[in-house]
């Protein structure tokens, strides 16, 4: 009998799987012994060893690029800690906080924004840290959100979750429950009946984030996972990063959006790549990014537009920097671009009925008939 197939864990195992060259080992060591590592059976299915483009491969397989440090990269690129009140808690925006339960995830994705910061070596939450983050959430009647994140708050057991979660869940004014994860992709299996029960709160509205960069990690397995928590009750919304060789096209990009309408997976963000050490070589150009936003405008349905946003490195939070549509002309009205990329002027102020547009004063005249 085949034994069941394992986690990716060690650059010998990459090497067995035909994942890495003999000739990159060396460099790799020292990017191994940096940034953790792992890639899931479910996600190495995924690969396809022969292609050295291979997108899937990309995002997990290590990189000799990874040593590269630029000057304008930072080992905390979203600033997490200027935020961080008690451990395992960021309070950057005043409704919501981040929950970090674990700093160990299921696959290690070589962007990753917070690299330095999640890995098997990074010490988790002690008890007594969690009492205390709780506490600080008792505390703050601002709190309308928490957002389980880390590190993958589903690669918990279901019994740890559900402490979690009913203690959130005493909390009255906590209204939404947020989680972000990779597992529906990364490990489908773990999304059981008995999770998604464990998510579901009186009283509460949980939503589940899931991170995708690719239409092809959306597998029948992660499709059925994701159908579980969504027919048990729990919406799903999108993640995804922009990354270069990755999903930097517009149809590698389109058609990841319609995978996950398909799944009933509502896109929510597309990220530019944040400044996270080592990975220079997955960032676009923000214009890029805004050029492939007007070509899913252009192409898809509004169900599949996610927004466009950067997080400001600092800790200022996100702000979107999608495509402007709107600009003023020189006669003080407004123009409108549309999604062939045609101009249009826009009148919206009411009292200058010479420039206002024949479908508002249609509509105008019909409300005064009435
Ligand atoms: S799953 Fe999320 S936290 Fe974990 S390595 Fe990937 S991006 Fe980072």
């Amino acid at each position: 009998m085949n034994a069941a197939p394992k986690t990716l864990r060690h650059l010998s195992d990459l090497s067995d799987a035909g994942l890495i060259d003999a000739d990159k080992r060396q460099a790799l060591e020292q990017v191994a012994a940096r940034y953790a590592v792992a890639i899931t059976p479910a996600v190495a299915a995924l690969i396809d060893a022969a292609d050295p483009q291979d997108p899937i491969a990309r995002q997990f397989v290590p990189d000799p690029a990874e040593l590269d440090v630029r000057p304008e990269e930072n080992a905390d690129p979203i600033g997490d800690h200027p935020h961080s009140p008690v451990a395992g808690i960021v309070h950057r925006y005043p409704d919501r906080v981040l929950l970090k339960l674990t700093a160990v995830c299921a696959v290690y994705c070589r962007f990753c924004f917070r690299r330095e910061m999640v890995g098997p070596a990074a010490e988790p939450l002690t008890p007594r840290e969690l009492d205390a983050a709780l506490g600080y959430i008792a505390a703050h009647p601002e709190i309308w959100e928490v957002v389980l994140t880390g590190g993958d708050p589903l690669l918990l057991s279901p019994r740890r979750l559900k402490q979690v979660v009913s203690q959130l869940a005493a909390i009255g004014h906590v209204k939404v429950i947020r989680v972000h994860t990779r597992i529906p992709v990364a490990e489908p299996s773990r999304i059981t009946s008995e999770l998604v029960r464990t998510l579901r709160v009186k009283g509460k509205a949980t939503y589940v984030v899931l991170h995708a960069n690719h239409a092809r990690e959306l597998t029948a397995a992660a499709r059925e996972a994701c159908a579980r928590l969504i027919d048990g009750g729990i919406p799903m919304l999108s993640q995804s990063v922009l990354l270069a060789g990755v999903n930097d096209d517009a149809q590698s990009l389109g058609s990841l959006m319609r995978a996950l309408v398909e799944c009933r997976i509502k896109p929510y963000y597309l990220h530019h790549a944040d400044l996270a050490p080592g990975t220079a070589h997955f960032r676009t150009s923000i214009e890029h990014g805004q050029e492939l936003m007007r070509q899913l405008r252009g192409r898809l349905s509004g169900l599949c537009q996610p927004t466009y946003v950067l997080d400001i490195p600092g800790g200022h939070g996100k702000s979107p920097i999608g495509p402007d549509y709107l600009s003023r002309s020189t006669d003080g009205r407004f123009e409108v671009e549309d999604y062939n990329g045609a101009q249009h002027i826009y009148q919206s102020n009411s009292d200058q009925a010479a420039h206002v547009p024949d479908v508002v004063l249609r509509k105008r005249s019909a409300a005064v008939q009435r």
